[in-house]
């Protein structure tokens, strides 16, 4: 495959003398292509760009319909390129097809929604008194920044670059060292279509363009996906230009599982939210809380179906795909190895060797049952297809562990009971509460973000447009 260039006004950037790095495909640890090292001086060429492209004519000229009607010719673009995009995120994430053809789909979907968002986004007439006019008046925030992790990078990179274009505003997207493959290709379209600078595509490590990013005067927005430490520094950045951020940290998010649920709807919702793409989701279902009455009947099933998944590239049309990279792949297996008297390993949780692909990052599929809520297992974030069980008896109990974790992102409940179920919603500390089911982060439309350290803001939903918008107030005294 072709090295990716950057895309910064305008041009492909990245020639000889430029540091390149290995991007590797998790599923067999082989290089699939290159990217730029991108330093201080390509920072600084993309917010030049991005301040230009702001202020252009072409770019102004762009009506609020006339964005909405592009944003839906992507969405078209996307769909009409479904399988190949499809693809190009399996080879560089290693999930299985069926996952990666439904985050081309949501990235279709988001592109729809703030399309449909773009010419409905305005002000307010506001009563003060009768000889003065008070209008609102909505701005783009202006240069927003998008740092997107590896686990999504086609839905992550939809999700906030359709909200931000939508409301007139430029993007420079960083993607993931590991996850350049999809961004590059909407780069390409964005490319053709839009002026120079409004979509840039920046490449290299976190700790270096990101980080030069993120610190940069020129910078009026961040929206960041992916670690509590890392979206920790990013903040403190942003605080020293003022600059708002939209944080998405990811959870330890509980499934309740009260003693008259319905099991044959639970289980597989239960399995399916801690193996989707190998448990390295921010809302995975990693925390189960589960009824003792019942607890041993749930675990039973748990195992018999944890024992069932395929662990194994995309191309065996596994269930379970690799972890990431190596580093993640040590990470998960050193905490797994870490089992001591307080936690008992139930099932999985083992280094996966699968035939032609030995040197690809397989873990699986693990349950962990711990007596002690405040034990690690259950209070960290291990971010694979880990999940951690823990014991209640009676539903203030469920609450009271529901909540004792530093996250809050989403909760399912589990129940057939109509007042049980919305008394513990009321009660729950997290962004998304599902009701016998569970959506991991639900559809295009629904509010998404967290509650504690899951995060700051809401992505998705109407609301996500707030994140790139300036409120101006205008007041007219009128005098004849
Ligand atoms: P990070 O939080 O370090 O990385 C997320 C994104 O931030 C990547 O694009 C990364 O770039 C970039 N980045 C890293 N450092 C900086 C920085 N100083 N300034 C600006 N951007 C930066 O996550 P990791 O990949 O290291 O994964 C570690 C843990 O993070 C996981 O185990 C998981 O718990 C959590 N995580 C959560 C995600 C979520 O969806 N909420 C997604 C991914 C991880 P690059 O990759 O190029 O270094």
């Amino acid at each position: 495959m072709e090295n990716i260039h950057m895309l910064i006004d305008g041009q492909w950037v990245g020639n000889k003398d430029d540091q390149w790095i290995n991007v590797i495909n998790p599923a067999s640890n082989e290089k699939t292509t290159q990217i730029v090292r991108g330093n201080l001086q390509h920072a600084d060429l993309a917010v030049q760009a991005a301040k230009q492209a702001l202020k252009s004519k072409e770019w102004r000229a762009f009506k609020p319909f006339e964005r909405g009607q592009f944003l839906h010719e992507t969405a078209r673009y996307i769909r009409d390129n479904a399988e190949e995009l499809a693809a190009l995120e399996s080879l560089d994430t290693g999930k299985p097809s069926a996952q990666a053809t439904s985050d081309v789909e949501a990235a279709a979907r988001y592109f729809e929604f703030y399309g449909g968002m773009a010419d409905k986004v305005f002000g307010d007439t506001i009563p003060v008194e009768a000889d003065l006019l008070n209008v609102t008046v909505i701005e783009p925030i202006g240069v927003t920044l998008h740092i997107v992790p590896w686990n999504y990078p086609i839905q992550i990179t939809s999700r906030s670059v359709a909200a931000a274009l939508a409301t007139g505003n430029v993007v420079i997207v960083k993607s993931s060292e590991d996850t350049p493959l999809s961004t590059n290709f909407l780069a390409k379209w964005f490319h053709e279509k839009l002026p120079k600078g409004v979509f840039q595509h920046v490449t290299g490590y976190g700790a270096e363009i990101g980080a030069a990013l993120t610190s940069h005067t020129g910078i009026n927005q961040i929206t960041f996906t992916g670690s509590v430490p890392t979206g920790i520094s990013v903040m403190k950045s942003a605080a020293d230009n003022v600059v708002p951020v939209t944080l998405e940290l990811g959870g330890k998010s509980p499934n309740i599982v009260f003693e008259d649920a319905d099991l044959e709807r639970a289980i597989p919702a239960i399995v399916n939210s801690i193996v989707q793409n190998a448990g390295q989701t921010c809302s995975a279902g990693s925390r189960l809380l589960v009824a003792e009455s019942i607890a041993d009947e749930v675990l039973e099933s748990l195992m018999k179906k944890f024992c069932q998944l395929k662990v194994g590239p995309p191309v065996h049309q596994a269930d379970v795909g690799p972890i990431i990279n190596g580093k993640q792949y040590e990470r998960i297996l050193g905490i797994l190895a870490d089992i001591g008297k307080d936690a008992k390993l139930l099932t999985g949780g083992q280094a996966v060797k699968v035939d032609g692909f030995e040197n690809g990052f397989y873990i699986s599929p693990a349950i962990i049952e711990a007596a002690d809520h405040d034990s690690a297992f259950v209070q960290e974030e291990i971010f694979g297809p880990v999940l951690s069980v823990i014991r209640f008896k009676g539903i203030e109990q469920a609450i009271e562990l529901a909540n004792a974790t530093d996250y809050g992102l989403v909760a399912g409940i589990w129940t057939k009971d109509i007042d049980k179920a919305h008394y513990t919603a009321a009660r729950i500390e997290s962004g998304q509460v599902f009701i016998n089911s569970y959506g991991a982060a639900g559809g295009v439309q629904m509010p998404f973000g967290g509650y504690k350290k899951s995060g700051i803001g809401r992505e998705k939903s109407h609301l996500a447009v707030q994140n790139y918008i300036q409120i101006k107030n205008i007041a007219i005294q009128i005098r004849l």
